[in-house]
């Protein structure tokens, strides 16, 4: 992926492998067990699944069932998933564009997973501990991940870590309303970089995202100059690939773009 970053001409300071900050990463899960916060999820699938209450994110929300089961210090020995209690209060929340992305994480998408049962650290906790790490201040990201910013304030909370800022963006979909991206085996990184060069390529997201007027080559750093929030489309856009070529349909229908990927 980065060689394909590289190419379409997105620059970064420092690459940092989220493997190598495993020790940082069990350090916080040391300071949650000495506050009580980890316990042990013996619950499968479609245990959860048959409490039977659909998140907003269109996944099934976990009860917090097992918050009896409270591991200490020895977390490591536990095998299996262990999830983090959150406070049952509410967080009032909005983003910089305004999205209001308030909730009761404990109980809108219930307590989060934060080791998961093959041993590695989940992704809420992870990505809370990296941030705070590298000193980020800001975070942009697409609006399908807008809903796990709550539980995220949650646990930056319950481990005395600074707030980001937080700012979601429209996602390009495919018409059939999944994410348009090489997860979805959509539209392959190798395919675009066949049939465009970068600065084609750039320019065909430019003009979908509200960037340009028209789709004539350009390049993130050449976009730099003129860039504001403000031009950047907010609904979900449609990109289709007909034959080799990637084109712009439009708006999405409403916009929601919050369905995980
Ligand atoms: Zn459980």
């Amino acid at each position: 992926m980065q060689g394909d970053l590289g190419w379409f001409g997105l620059e970064w300071d420092e690459v940092v492998l989220q493997s190598r900050q495993d020790e940082r990463h069990r350090a916080a899960l040391d300071r949650l067990a000495a506050a009580g916060r980890l316990y042990r999820c013996d619950c499968s699938r479609s245990k959860i699944k048959a409490h039977g209450v659909r998140g907003a994110d269109g996944g099934w929300v976990y009860p917090n069932t097992c918050r009896a089961q409270v591991v200490g210090g020895d977390w490591r020995s536990v095998t299996g998933v262990i999830r983090a209690r959150l406070d049952d209060a509410r967080l009032a929340l909005a983003d910089e564009s305004g999205l209001d992305l308030s909730q009761t994480p404990a109980t809108a998408l219930g307590d989060p997973v934060v080791r998961r049962r093959d041993g590695a650290v989940a992704y809420n906790l992870a990505v809370v501990v990296d941030d705070a790490d590298l000193g980020v201040t800001r975070v942009v990201r697409g609006r399908d991940i807008a809903l796990s910013t709550a539980t995220q304030v949650a646990l930056q909370r319950l481990l005395g870590l600074p707030q980001p800022s937080y700012r979601h963006h429209l996602l390009f979909l495919e018409e059939n309303r999944a994410k348009l991206a090489k997860l979805h085996g959509a539209v392959g990184a190798r395919q675009l970089r066949a049939r465009y060069s970068a600065a084609e390529l750039c320019g065909v997201i430019a003009a979908a995202a509200g960037l340009s007027e028209h789709a004539t080559a350009t390049s993130p750093r050449e976009l730099l100059s003129g860039f504001a929030w403000r031009k950047v489309r907010v609904a979900d856009q449609i990109l289709r690939l007909t034959g080799t070529d990637l084109v712009w349909v439009g708006a999405a229908a409403s916009a929601t773009g919050v369905e995980r990927g």
